[in-house]
């Protein structure tokens, strides 16, 4: 296996697992795809449960929030609403 590779990648992926009883390697597994990024499903590699989810963010290259690319408020168009 080449998980030499890969290694550094999962090194914080251990999970307690209670089929196994203790903490576990996990692999990530994409269970959804959503409007704001990608649903993973961790598995333990010891029995194969699922030991949690986490919700990945799809971000492009790195962008620091403060600097989010938001127009003035002064520029934004109200579009009149016409709720009646
Ligand atoms: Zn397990």
């Amino acid at each position: 296996m080449t998980m030499d590779k890969q290694f550094d990648q999962f090194r914080a992926s251990l999970l307690y697992c209670n089929k196994c009883g203790r903490a576990m390697p996990v692999r990530e597994r994409l269970l959804l795809v959503l409007p704001d990024g990608e649903l993973y499903d961790y598995l333990c590699q010891g029995c194969g449960s699922s030991l949690g989810s986490k919700t990945e963010r799809a971000t492009g290259p790195k962008v620091s929030p403060a600097k989010m690319q938001s127009p003035p408020p002064g520029q934004q168009r109200r579009a009149p609403k016409r709720k009646r």
